[in-house]
């Protein structure tokens, strides 16, 4: 399977080693730290989103500043990284489609071993020389601190069924004639009123005389 074949939202299994690439900004060198365990340095820096970092209905805009502040560790294994990453996602009330936006500080603690063949963990993330790579780890860590159901507040009151309108923006909204939208469209299936008379006995639009025999009925 190619890497274009790969859905763009599926998060990359840290296993399969994708080339680290130094450019990017969540490649970190981790050179001078050399391989005393024990050596330790600290990394604050501002860094832009990449693309995709989310779910369906709320993700971290591409290009967005991702704040980190991390703390690079030389250990017998490999290198830990541990911290946190702050950041906003942006997303869509699913009950009223309002824009929602969520600050995220997600908990970074990984270890990047030097060498993947010693351990039996399949999740372990791998230094890749002396890159460490924090976009699969990052990946992993917010989609679990992004809300599933975003909402603009607790008790969204939702969008009218009949009408669309945002019910939190109209207090006291309603329509004087509280019709089913199902049976709404029957309102308006004929205009004489004449046709409104129902048959002692009969009520209601479940029961409305049928059109006269040989009568067209034109919707
Ligand atoms: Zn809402
Ligand atoms: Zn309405």
């Amino acid at each position: 399977m190619s890497a274009s074949q790969r859905p763009a939202d599926r998060p990359v299994d840290r296993h399969v080693a994708r080339p680290a690439d130094r450019r990017s900004p969540l490649v970190f060198d981790t050179r001078a730290l050399g391989r005393r365990a024990g050596a330790m340095t600290t990394v604050t820096t501002t860094v832009p989103a990449p693309a995709g970092l989310g779910i369906e209905v709320i993700g971290v805009p591409e290009g967005s500043p991702i704040e980190l502040d991390l703390r690079l560790e030389a250990v017998v294994e490999g290198v830990l990284v541990t911290g946190t990453a702050r950041m906003r996602a942006v997303g869509e009330c699913v009950r009223c489609l309002t824009e929602v936006s969520v600050d995220i500080e997600a908990d970074i603690q990984e270890l990047f071993v030097h060498d993947a063949a010693s351990e039996d963990d399949e999740e372990v993330s791998v230094l890749q020389g002396d890159l460490v790579d924090l976009e699969p780890v990052l990946r992993d860590d917010v989609v679990l601190d992004l809300p599933f159901q975003p909402l603009c507040r607790e008790d969204c009151a939702g969008l009218c069924p009949v009408c669309g309108v945002r019910l939190d923006d109209h207090p006291g909204h309603h329509h004087d004639d509280e019709v089913d939208p199902r049976w709404a469209a029957l309102g308006t299936w004929d205009d004489d009123p004449a046709d409104d008379r129902v048959e002692p006995g009969t009520a209601g639009p479940y029961n409305r005389p049928g059109p006269a025999q040989g009568e067209e009925v034109s919707r």
